[in-house]
Parts: C-alpha cells; structure tokens; sequence
C-alpha cells in the first residue's frame, strides 16, 4: 500500500476499534463528533455516510441501553459489595440512580460509532460495501 491510501476493506476488530477512539470505523482518519452530541454527516476523509436514513440508529440505541443496563448492574454489585456485610441502602440506590442516569450519556457516542462500525462491517462481502 502506498503512502496516502486508505485501507478500506477492513474487518470487524479494526473498524471497532477506530469507533472506540471515536473515528471513522471505515479509514480511521476523520471524527465521527463534531462534539460531544453533534455528529457529522459524513466522513470527511472517505465519505462514508454516517447517517443512513430513518430508524437507523435504533441499533446503537440497543448498544447504549445493553451497555448501560450491564453497567448499572456493575455499579449496583459494586456498591453493595462495598458496604457489605451491612449495606447502606440509601448510599446504594442513590449511587445507581446516578449511574442509570450518567452512564447512557456518556457512552452515547461509543454506541453511535460502534453501531456504525457493525452496520458496516455487515455491508460487506469479500471486501467491497452493499449497498
Ligand atoms: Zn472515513
């Protein structure tokens, strides 16, 4: 490959791993963020749409809720084993409340471009992308 090209045909691990450093899962040279909320369109080096119509991000919705679900219920365990042998219940419930609430912001974003990534990487057969 020769300096400048951009390696396209790429499977499932790399492109997730461009989307968790938040960058196009397809060449992994352009943010996906404008900010923290605000996406772009499109890829800015490779022109890979983003946003591929209505209902297309219900998928990185079920990413955020699975990945927030499994978190909250970490951060439950966590904060019982924590006070454990007598648990503080007020501590605890007050502790999860904040993360149901905290954890699906913050991984908004990781679930967008993940499900990009996988949307993508399921678009494609021997290298090249369907439609
Ligand atoms: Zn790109």
């Amino acid at each position: 490959m020769s300096q400048g090209t951009v390696a396209y045909n790429t499977g499932w691990w790399r492109g997730a791993g461009r989307a968790l450093l938040l960058r196009c899962p397809r060449c992994g040279r352009s943010p996906v963020f404008r900010r923290l909320f605000l996406m772009n369109h499109k890829c800015a080096t490779c022109l890979l749409e983003f946003d591929r119509g209505t209902g297309y991000w219900l998928g990185a919705m079920m990413f955020n809720m699975g990945f927030a679900i499994g978190a909250v219920i970490v951060v439950f365990l966590l904060s019982l084993w924590a006070t454990s042998p007598d648990p503080n219940w007020d501590a605890v419930i007050y502790i999860t409340i904040g993360a149901a609430a905290v954890i699906p912001l913050l991984f908004f974003p990781f679930s967008r471009t993940l499900w990009i990534a996988a949307e993508r990487w399921a678009r494609l057969r021997d290298g090249v992308e369907l439609e």
